[in-house]
């Protein structure tokens, strides 16, 4: 488990290591073709600012190699705001006094409806916050039954499940499951995740594995950029990253790294930021590092950033997200998980990247595929 890998590597050694890559250290990593985690840190280090140009033109290399000028299209729903947990940084902890949606069966098809009139999506990601007494794995794998007739692909991001809940949701057309560790940094977990089911490290860390046992097959990850020191928070991305693909070879990965913004309401504020240059850096040192990883950006990020990133290293893409329960239909004015920054339709997202010379993909994986055995 990754837990057993991720207890011998320092955070501080590997921070002062980041800190440390000279220009050469640089140079060194942009030339090999199958860089290594050590490589990957002197992409993300300072060092590597000045060599951005270069590290710009390496990932569109790769990624056209690999993925030709596709981006994938995907949407979220999210079907409960309901939690039992209290992450400091997210207005749907469980201190929060706000009312609680729970959507029902009726309200599901009803948001489900409302999103294929916005495009022809057909990958589906269907989000809950943690609530297993309320809003457990029946009521994920009932979501997942309803969506069959609208979406082929479907995703969840939902509290880390058990080995065999993940196999059994998989008999409801689950596809794949993204799962934010957060922060890697062990010693600060608790700081932001004091209380709740999510206050456990090692249990969320190894849910990887657990999905990777499971026959998953597609895992997303990522960790959250504002809490702790991104470069080292991408280094043990990376880590993570590399022993999956190697553990679990059959499984697609794929990556994000989600920004927390400055919020002017009193709430938690970033510890940390990342400038859209160092967002750029990170995305082309993971290409560089990875040219198979699958590197989705949300609509956390602005139309510019998303349309300048399109043609560099992003493959996949959401568009005209809503992020409160019942926000495509029903339930227009429940509270949002966090405020979207792109605001473009779905129509207008496809017609930009267009414009641009890339091919926007609705549909890359059909259900058929699975009964088939892939
Ligand atoms: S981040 Fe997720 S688990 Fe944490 S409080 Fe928000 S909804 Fe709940």
């Amino acid at each position: 488990m990754f837990y057993d890998e991720i207890k011998k590597i320092s955070w501080e050694e590997t921070t002062e290591k980041i800190m440390a890559k000279t220009d050469a250290d640089v140079r060194r990593a942009l030339a090999k073709p199958h860089p290594s985690v050590d490589d990957f840190m002197a992409m993300v280090s300072p060092a590597a600012d000045r060599y951005l140009e270069p590290m710009a033109r390496l990932s569109r290399m790769y990624t056209r190699e690999r993925f030709g000028n596709t981006i994938n299209m995907f949407i979220p729903v999210y079907i409960t705001n309901s939690c039992a947990n209290s992450c400091v940084y997210c207005g749907f902890h469980v201190q929060n006094k706000m009312p609680r949606t729970i959507l029902t069966e009726e309200e599901i098809v009803r948001e489900y409806e409302a999103i294929k009139k916005l495009g022809p999506f057909d990958n589906l990601l269907v989000l809950t916050g943690e609530n297993p007494a309320k809003a457990g794995v029946d009521y994920i794998a009932r979501a997942l039954d309803l969506a069959k007739p609208y979406f082929n692909n479907l995703q969840i991001e939902v509290m880390p499940l058990s080995r065999e809940d993940y196999a059994g949701l998989r008999r409801h057309g689950l596809n794949g499951v993204i799962c934010f560790q957060e922060t890697y940094n062990e010693a600060r977990y608790k700081t932001y995740h004091p209380r709740g089911p999510k206050s456990n490290y090692q249990w969320r860390i190894n849910g990887y594995d657990r999905m990777g046992m499971a026959g998953v097959h597609k895992i997303g990850m990522g960790a959250l950029i504002g809490l702790e020191d991104w470069r080292t928070e991408v280094t043990m991305l990376a880590y993570h990253l590399r022993y999956l693909e190697k553990t679990y070879w059959r499984t697609q990965y794929s990556v994000n790294f989600p920004r927390m913004r400055k919020a002017d309401n009193g709430g938690f504020q970033p510890n940390v930021e990342m400038t859209d240059r160092e967002l750029a850096q990170v995305t082309f040192a993971m290409r560089i590092f990875d040219r198979d990883v699958d590197i989705s950006y949300s609509t956390r990020e602005t139309k510019e950033v998303r349309n300048n990133m399109a043609t560099l290293g992003v493959t996949t893409m959401s568009a005209e997200s809503h992020t409160d329960p019942g926000g495509y239909s029903c339930r227009p004015d429940s509270l949002a998980q966090f405020d979207v920054s792109d605001e473009r339709t779905a129509r207008e997202v496809e017609r930009d990247l267009k414009t641009l010379g890339m091919e926007p993909v609705w549909k890359n994986w059909d259900a058929a595929f699975d009964r088939a055995g892939h």
